[in-house]
C-alpha cells in the first residue's frame, strides 16, 4: 500500500500510526462485549507491536484510559474512529466495473463498514447502462453530475493502467476528495486529493522477501 494522504479533520498522525490505529480497531471489535477494560499490552498482544507503541499512539489521541486499569473499549473505539474518520459513513464511487471492480462491488464488508458504493462507471459500450447490484453503470460523462448528486467523496479506480491517470484526473476534477486505486501505477493527483494504492503484487514480493529471509531474523514489529 503506498502512502501519500493527510487529513484536515483531527489529529495529524503518520500513515505508519493510522495503519497501527486499523488494527486496534479490528482487536477492539473483536473484543467481547463484556469485559469492560482493554489493557495496552492486550491490545499489544493482539496486533504484533510492543505495548510502549499502543500507550504511544493512544496518547497522541488525548487523555485515554488509566494508569493500572487499562482503557474503555468503547470509548476506544469511538475516539479511534473519530482519529480515522470512520465514525459517519463515505460515500464511494466505483470506476471500472471489470472482474477486480465486480468482486469489490459484490463485496458486502465496505457496506457494514460505513462505505457505501453508490455509483459505478466504466467507458465500455456494452457495459454502460448495465445493472449491477443495483447500480447502473454510467459513462464518465457523468461523472461531475453524479459525484455531485450523490454526494460522493472517494472514489474506488479499477481501470487498467493505461487508464488510470486520465480516470484519476475527471475524478478530481469532478470533486472527488480521495481515491483508492488498484491500478499497478504511480497515480500523480494535486496535494488535497489523497491517495492509496493497492497493490497485491507487492505484498507478495513482501511476502516472499521474508520468507527467503525467515531463517535468518525474525520479523521485526509494526512499530515505527
Ligand atoms: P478488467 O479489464 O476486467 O476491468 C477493467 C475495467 O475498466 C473494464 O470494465 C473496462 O471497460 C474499464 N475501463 C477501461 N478503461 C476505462 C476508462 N478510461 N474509463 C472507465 N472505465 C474504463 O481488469 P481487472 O482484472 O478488473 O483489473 C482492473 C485493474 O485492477 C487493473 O489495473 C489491474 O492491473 C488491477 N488489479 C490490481 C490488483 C491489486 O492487487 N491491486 C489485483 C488485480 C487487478
Amino acid at each position: 500500500m503506498s502512502d501519500r494522504g493527510t487529513t484536515s479533520e483531527g489529529p495529524r498522525l503518520s500513515r505508519a500510526a493510522a495503519h497501527r490505529l486499523s488494527l486496534y480497531l479490528r482487536c477492539l471489535t473483536a473484543w467481547p462485549s463484556e469485559v469492560e477494560k482493554i489493557s495496552s499490552s492486550q491490545i499489544a498482544a493482539a496486533v504484533g507491536v510492543s505495548d510502549a507503541q499502543v500507550r504511544r499512539d493512544l496518547a497522541a489521541l488525548g487523555h485515554l484510559g488509566q494508569r493500572g486499569i487499562g482503557y474503555d473499549p468503547r470509548e476506544l473505539t469511538t475516539v479511534i474512529r473519530e482519529a480515522l474518520g470512520t465514525h459517519r459513513p463515505w460515500r464511494v464511487v466505483l470506476v471500472g466495473v471489470g472482474n477486480l471492480g465486480r468482486a469489490l462491488l459484490r463485496y458486502q464488508g465496505f457496506r457494514s463498514q460505513g462505505f457505501e458504493i453508490v455509483a459505478l462507471f466504466d467507458n465500455h459500450p456494452a457495459k454502460v447502462g448495465e445493472s449491477l447490484e443495483g447500480l447502473l453503470v454510467r459513462p464518465l460523462s457523468d461523472l461531475p453530475a453524479v459525484i455531485h448528486q450523490e454526494g460522493a467523496e472517494l472514489a474506488i479506480l479499477t481501470v487498467p493502467r493505461e487508464a488510470a491517470q486520465s480516470v484519476a484526473d475527471c475524478l478530481v476534477q469532478s470533486g472527488i476528495r480521495g481515491i483508492l486505486n488498484f491500478a499497478p501505477v504511480v497515480l500523480r493527483l494535486p496535494p488535497h486529493v489523497p491517495l492509496v494504492t493497492v497493490d497485491l503484487a507487492i505484498q507478495l514480493e513482501q511476502l516472499t522477501f521474508l520468507v527467503q529471509h525467515a531463517h535468518e531474523t525474525v520479523s521485526p514489529p509494526l512499530d515505527e
